[in-house]
């Protein structure tokens, strides 16, 4: 192996939905080394979607441990430690054990749509939205802590006593690598706290109304903190002891990051597990008509927080996953490729994944899938196809809202995550909307962006202009679609999406 001693490099922490990696970044903010360890994705009933934490944990300590070891690193050649975390997955856990107190609710769980109607009060989902940026829905940690709070036999009891901590997982992660039950650090960056309906989007604090609205004692949140300064030291076994822990972005907004969406007007669309699309608008959040989320985009150190609108997609990637091990279509993610290529067009099927409700712009926690348009002409082919498609359907959709939204027409769209190997997926996108699509040579823009936040802390980075400089094309799909084909395209999923509708 190449000896490395000297050299100086960032370790990202990416806690995702599916997985969980470490990845090593130069200076360049290239990829040195990665590792990578996917966990069990427990579904109790319809609808709930939950993770076991210690075993997130586990895996985060083993991915960075070999990450390190296979690129025959040592602590000394790594100068900060960053984290970015799927966002709003809720963990409880007993401050004195470290134990979790009940799986971690995912996300994508949809058990508190009941509890988001009656917080809503008879005043509508938009009841807090001008202090929050979301509207209430199942989506966010909030009612899911709550949910908790009320379901789990003794919890609300144990939590009014100061004995649990409440954290979505960056705060799990950053407790036990800081010391766990030795006394961790309880914190958060401002923008997965963003993510739990609690906190004010202009003070950056807990809100103590909506905390006592939703019943939620205060004594169990973490603090909240910049997205990029060093919060404390690694002490546990597993991860580099003694290295600053030194930034948190929670994934979407790390992605923004490291895409070097750095200024008002900046946008990226990741494809994962779900589509996210986040658009800087800089230092004043600006609130959405048309069905995005006004969200925290990043505060570094003392300077002004910057904000971000969003349009969230559930659905996309986990449409394939779910084809691959619930129905058996195909045997990995990448064979529906393949797959889709075997024929011309979707035929006429479309699929729309509102496994979790829909998100962006609907906000429909009631509509369910469908698939709709078959005839004894559809094949694996056009089902595979039709998959594919809703991810770039879903982020037509997301799109339009943001430019109703800002005003702004987009002229390129910066695409990364898991799909974006997805020529085929890549191209139709293009072609649907009508202006390119751009790939970074790092697809790895949320671990970068954890990277960025972390080194900029240290001053590995020094700047904006550093993360400028990293950023580089790697490929780009220019639209082929005849406008008419375009529109009919489109039409015929508007009235797909409304069948989905139907079965609320
Ligand atoms: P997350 O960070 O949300 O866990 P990733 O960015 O790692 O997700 O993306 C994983 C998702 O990408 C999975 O849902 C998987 O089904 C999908 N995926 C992976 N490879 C392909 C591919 N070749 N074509 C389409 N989808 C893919």
């Amino acid at each position: 192996g190449q000896k490395q001693s000297g050299r100086q490099f960032v370790v990202a922490i990416d806690q995702g939905t599916t997985s969980t990696r470490a990845i090593i970044f130069d200076r360049n903010g290239r990829v040195v080394n990665s590792e990578q360890i996917e966990h069990r994705q427990i579904f109790p009933r319809p609808g709930w979607v939950e993770h076991d934490a210690a075993e997130i944990w586990r895996n985060a300590r083993r991915v960075t441990a070999a990450a390190m070891a296979s690129a025959q690193l040592t602590t000394a050649n790594i100068v900060a430690c960053g984290i970015t975390n799927q966002r709003e997955t809720t963990v409880v856990w007993d401050r004195a054990t470290g134990t979790p107190v009940h799986n971690a609710i995912v996300w994508q769980d949809t058990r508190t749509a009941e509890l988001c109607e009656r917080l809503a009060d008879g005043q509508g989902p938009d009841r807090y939205r001008s202090r929050t940026g979301l509207p209430l829905s199942t989506y966010f940690a909030g009612p899911k802590l709550l949910w908790l709070l009320e379901n789990v036999d003794g919890l609300r009891e144990r939590a009014e006593a100061g004995e649990l901590c409440f954290g979505t997982m960056d705060s799990w992660l950053a407790w036990n690598m800081t010391g766990g039950v030795n006394g961790g650090l309880h914190i958060t960056d401002v923008t997965n706290a963003s993510r739990t309906m609690l906190m004010d989007l202009q003070t950056l604090d807990w809100d103590p109304e909506i905390c006592a609205d939703f019943g939620i004692p205060m004594s169990m949140l973490p603090e909240i903190r910049s997205s990029s300064e060093v919060y404390g030291h690694l002490t546990s076994p597993g991860v580099p002891e003694g290295v600053p822990l030194a930034g948190i972005l929670g994934d979407q907004q790390a992605a923004t990051f490291g895409q070097a969406c750095l200024a008002p007007g900046h946008a990226k669309n990741t494809y994962g597990t779900g589509n996210f699309l986040l658009l800087n608008t800089g230092t004043e959040p600006v609130f959405s008509d048309h069905g995005l989320l006004t969200t925290v985009c990043y505060r570094i150190g003392d300077a002004p927080a910057c904000y971000a609108l969003e349009g969230s997609i559930a659905v996309t990637g986990s449409l394939v996953q779910w084809l691959r091990d619930n129905i058996g279509l195909i045997s990995s993610a990448a064979e529906i490729e393949e797959l889709a290529t075997s024929v011309d067009d979707n035929g006429g099927a479309y699929i729309v994944p509102a496994f979790s409700g829909l998100f962006a712009p609907r906000w429909r926690p009631d509509a369910r899938g469908v698939i709709i348009g078959l005839t004894r002409f559809i094949n694996r082919g056009h089902l595979a196809r039709a998959a594919l498609e809703a991810s770039a359907f879903q982020t037509r959709e997301v799109i339009e809202a943001m430019e109703a939204d800002s005003g702004v027409a987009l002229t390129t769209l910066k695409v990364d995550g898991g799909m974006v190997v997805n020529d085929l997926l890549m191209q139709f996108q293009a072609d649907l909307l009508g202006v390119p699509v751009v790939r970074p040579v790092v697809n790895e823009t949320t671990a970068l962006g954890a990277a960025y936040a972390a080194g900029l802390a240290v001053g590995y980075w020094l700047g904006a202009d550093d993360i400028y400089a990293n950023w580089a094309e790697d490929k780009r799909w220019h639209p082929h679609m005849p406008d008419e084909e375009r529109a009919r395209l489109y039409a015929e999923w508007n009235r797909a999406v409304e069948h989905s509708l139907d079965l609320a």
